[in-house]
């Protein structure tokens, strides 16, 4: 494969940004070689600098459901940014969005958008302990909920690919009030509310874990959390920043039988604009101000023609109403990945939910961060390496969910099968 192109722009990069990227993953420490430059996308396909055409499951990491440019969001956009970029005042879209949003999620009266899945989760924390009047907060080992300091411990993918037990920078005052679960481990979780039971605010959790890889939560575990955490007087925040509307037109949430005191959306929300949001019913939400007394602001927050694009893509999704085609896709992905690894004597586990899917080279089943964390790391390099030489672009990390979307065609995934296939026979 020819990265001619990408190497050059790779050392151009270097000088002034930091690693040449401006979020770590995409720096391919995991995986080695030179990180790849894109040039454009369209459909189901993305294309780099030296021409080399892929098709995408990264989606640039969960919001590009549509696949790039769906012609309906794409006249959107246009039609959007035509009526001015920002305008530092209400709009309608930020309405329509919310509305389209209440509709499809239960438990939520009222909606505040921010700009990132870092903010809306950063602010469901300030929410939840001025509701509650507590500090601590449980997470989970390898769920990760964006870069803020409290979050930033046994915090999944990008920081395990770079083997950072958390991050520097991070006081110890920050964290000291976060408490680590293990997914899938009630015990653990009843262990902290033993141990705390008049200080912890809420429990935060992936409702499938899909930074760690995609890791399922057991039957009633959510369930049993939510009951765990309204008899100690918690709550149960939801961040569905990856999974809203990827396994369902809503959330995992419904899917799983659940529903949050406290809900975090980005990504797909967003359709490839940055976007995220926090929601909960109106007792809740009614703390935010101007309404009451958490106060959280921002300049761009329900930026005009980031609203428009998540009103197309959300209205386009729930047209297409794609979610038991992706179901039929992952089967075969999973049926795929299975029989060439059973063929070539490789141990391989695959975990998937909805269009979120990945491979763990482990025999052991994954269900936590230490099951996942037991894969062949290395062998994993080699095989995203194939798997890009073959044209397929995935996630240059194990700990990453490959994701589906609706602009993959019938002939898209002949070749995907084959290039699976084909990666694997090659390891
Ligand atoms: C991506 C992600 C975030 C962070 O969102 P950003 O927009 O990258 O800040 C938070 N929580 C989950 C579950 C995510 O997948």
């Amino acid at each position: 494969m020819k990265l001619d192109k990408s190497k050059q722009l790779y050392q151009r990069g270097n000088k002034h940004l930091v690693g040449a990227v401006n979020s770590p993953v995409r720096a391919f420490g995991s995986v080695g070689g030179n990180p790849v430059f894109m040039d454009h996308a369209d459909g189901s396909k993305i294309y780099d600098v030296d021409g080399n055409e892929y098709i995408d499951l990264v989606g640039s990491y969960g919001p590009m459901i549509l696949g790039h440019n769906h012609p309906i969001v794409l006249d959107a956009v246009k039609e959007a940014i035509e009526k001015g970029f920002t305008f530092g005042a209400s709009a309608l879209g930020e309405i329509e969005l919310a509305e389209l949003i209440y509709e499809n999620f239960s438990g939520i009266d009222k909606i505040r958008f921010v700009n990132s899945g870092t903010e809306a989760v950063l602010s469901a924390i300030r929410l939840a302990r001025a509701f509650t009047g507590r500090n601590k907060i449980i997470k989970f080992s390898g769920c990760y909920h964006g870069h803020s300091d409290a979050l930033l411990v046994a915090a999944g993918s990008g920081v395990v690919t770079f083997s950072l037990p958390g991050s520097a920078g991070v006081p110890e005052a920050a964290v000291k009030d976060t408490l680590i679960a293990n997914y899938n481990d009630l015990q653990s979780v009843k262990h902290h509310f033993d141990e705390f039971p008049n200080d912890i605010a809420a429990i935060f959790i992936e409702p499938v874990a899909g930074n760690m890889g995609v890791v399922l939560p057991e039957k009633e575990f959510l369930q049993q959390l939510k009951e765990l955490a309204h008899a100690n007087g918690a709550l149960l925040v939801i961040d569905e920043v990856m999974t809203g509307f990827r396994s369902t037109f809503g959330g995992a949430q419904h899917k799983l039988g659940v529903t949050a005191d406290i809900t975090c959306m980005g990504k797909v929300i967003g359709g490839g604009f940055p976007v995220g949001a926090y929601a909960a019913r109106e007792e809740i939400m009614n703390r935010v101000a101007p309404v009451g007394d958490v106060y959280q602001a921002g300049t761009l927050s329900g930026n005009p023609v980031a609203m428009a694009v998540g009103k197309a893509t959300l209205e386009t999704l729930k047209a297409i109403n794609p979610y038991d085609d992706f179901e039929k896709k992952a089967q075969v992905i999973e049926d795929t990945l299975l029989s060439a690894a059973k063929e070539k004597g490789i141990p391989l586990t695959v975990n998937r939910f909805g269009s979120m899917i990945n491979p763990f080279f482990t025999d052991k089943k994954v269900t936590n961060f230490d099951d996942a964390k037991s894969c062949d790391t290395e062998l994993f390099a080699k095989f995203f390496w194939n798997v890009m030489e073959n044209g397929v672009y995935i996630p240059p990390s194990q700990f990453e969910a490959w994701f589906l979307n609706t602009a993959i065609t019938g002939l898209d995934m002949e070749k995907l099968q084959e290039a699976l296939r084909n990666s694997i026979k090659e390891l």
